[in-house]
């Protein structure tokens, strides 16, 4: 049976009208009010109904999750990897048992597809957890060069308490890059979820007590950045912030780690990502297909969207066409029929910003295909995918990210042209480029400033290859082997003898 037709032909508001949903943090191993019993109402995006009262916390109940994650972290460090392996296989096995429940609170909670969230959301971020979890008895140590006389043995240490604060636009998936590795590495974790997006972590942290967690190890901790994101990235007794946000907070949490411990950051920040195609890519379909995806894909909340396409002028007219076509597989539908397109954005508010730059675009450029608003469900966080086009190469639409499915088409005459343009942001995320010459291939890939450049698709991305940016992007990456830079520091155990 194909996975659409199952999908569409179950009851997902059923299940939704069914689910109990729980709003309180996750602390010490339980479910947590918070301090003060204060809470605040959490909305779908689907179709603007409450889904849940949150536990609205405060600094005091980030200290608890320090306190509880502190307290559990010599035994869990001690543990050895092989248990912690396992134990993180556990979860990750009850993730899967759980992972319709899991979709269906990620699409209620983000207003995604149910199609996207039972299909990539949640197994992938099973598949990175699993990564991890394997990773995690399979690292070892170096003995390096010396004096005679004399053994060096350099080891990886966790750092102690990791907080990690992450945004709304992956919220399962991208707490699991942070997390899996975390863990793995022998550290644990204090988890602030987007104010937005806190149902599927909430749900992930119960699963990893129900998995033999110990108790503190993993905390999820409710509440606003102001006040429970500040108060983690203050805290002297956290040892390391990994975040994926925006660039503004990003500053705000390197000024934090300076004026408390000088705790160690990872910084996934914004991203304005160039999709370069060239006259001679080999198949102009394929190559505009995949255009509309990384400009459009998860409503075009997506860091590392390519929402620049440069497209070489004596092809830019039969693009584009293509183009359009391909943008209509984007259009909003009901999230929760099961069916292909594009669902809600995050909220009816970043729907009116992202609609602001539509309309910035139509009065001093053209609307190729979109623009318009929907409403579905009785919301009206719906938008159509939407190209511009006629707008300059100095236009902010060309610098600015603006998170939301929202594309700009120019042409460029030649290939230093291309780079130079897609090189002119504050960003340097990703990039695509599609030719069929190897050698031009390789040329622009070396020269452009990007954490990763896809060449003849968009937006590659994998467990086994790190992400992150350059410039006002951020640094330290995610996925790969290389995201246990994040989360360990090399000791150096020098033994004389001689
Ligand atoms: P955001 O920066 O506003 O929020 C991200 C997280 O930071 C949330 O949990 C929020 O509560 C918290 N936060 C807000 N203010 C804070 C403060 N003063 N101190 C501590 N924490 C604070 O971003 P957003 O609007 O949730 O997400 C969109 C942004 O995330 C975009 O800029 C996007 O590019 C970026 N993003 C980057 C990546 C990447 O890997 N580079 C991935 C996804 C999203």
């Amino acid at each position: 049976m194909n996975t659409t037709s199952t999908l569409t032909s179950f009851d997902w508001q059923a299940r939704a009208d069914a689910l109990t949903i729980d709003g309180r943090s996750f602390i010490g191993g339980r479910r947590a009010s918070a301090g003060g019993q204060r809470v605040r109402p959490t909305w779908s995006p689907v179709d603007g109904r409450v889904l849940a009262e949150l536990a609205a916390c405060s600094p005091d109940d980030a200290d608890a999750a320090v306190a509880a994650a502190r307290r559990a972290f010599p035994s869990w460090s001690r543990l050895g990897a092989e248990k912690r392996k396992g134990l993180l296989l556990a979860l990750a096995a009850l993730l899967e048992q759980n992972a319709d429940e899991l979709a269906l609170l990620e699409t209620l909670d983000s207003g995604k597809p149910i199609l996207q969230t039972t299909t990539v959301d949640v197994p992938g971020a099973i598949s990175t957890l699993r990564w991890y979890a394997e990773a995690a008895d399979k690292q070892s140590g170096e003995m390096p060069a010396v004096q005679p006389g004399a053994t060096a043995l350099v080891t990886r240490e966790p750092l102690g308490v990791v907080a990690a604060i992450v945004p709304w636009n992956f919220p399962l998936e991208i707490a699991v890059w942070k997390l899996a590795p975390a863990l793995a590495a022998g550290n644990t974790v204090v988890l602030k979820p987007a104010e937005q997006t806190s149902l599927s972590v909430l749900r992930l942290a119960e699963l990893a007590a129900e998995a033999g967690l110990p108790d503190g190890v993993l905390n999820i901790v409710t509440g606003t950045g102001r006040e429970v994101g500040a108060a983690l990235a203050h805290h002297m007794d956290v040892d390391a912030l990994a975040f994926t946000g925006s660039t503004a907070v990003s500053r705000t949490l390197l000024e934090a780690s300076g004026r408390s411990n000088l705790k160690r950051l990872s910084l996934e920040a914004g991203g304005k990502s160039s999709n370069i195609v060239f006259a001679d890519t080999a198949d102009l379909a394929t190559a505009a297909a995949k255009a509309a995806f990384g400009a459009f894909y998860n409503q075009g909340q997506v860091c590392s969207a390519n929402s620049r396409i440069l497209v070489q002028r004596e092809i830019h007219d039969e693009f584009a066409a293509l183009l359009v076509a391909a943008a209509a597989g984007y259009l909003p539908a009901d999230p929760l029929a099961g069916l292909g397109g594009n669902g809600a954005l995050i909220s009816s508010a970043h729907t009116d910003d992202v609609e602001g730059w539509i309309k910035r675009g139509r009065a001093e450029g053209e609307v190729l295909f979109g623009g318009e608003r929907r409403e579905i469900r009785g919301s009206d966080a719906y938008l159509e995918p939407t190209l511009l086009g006629g707008l300059g190469a100095e236009h902010d639409v060309h610098r600015e990210e603006i998170f939301g499915p929202v594309a700009v088409l120019h042409a460029f005459d030649k290939e230093d042209e291309a780079v130079r343009l897609a090189n002119a942001t504050d960003y340097g995320l990703a990039a695509s480029v599609w030719t069929s010459d190897l050698s031009r291939a390789h040329r622009v890939a070396g020269d452009l400033v990007a954490g990763t450049v896809s060449v003849n698709t968009v937006d590659a991305l994998g467990n086994t290859t790190p992400f992150g940016g350059f410039k006002q992007s951020g640094f330290g990456r995610d996925l790969s082997l290389h995201a246990f830079d994040n989360y360990t520091a090399t000791k150096t155990t020098w033994i004389q003898f001689g």
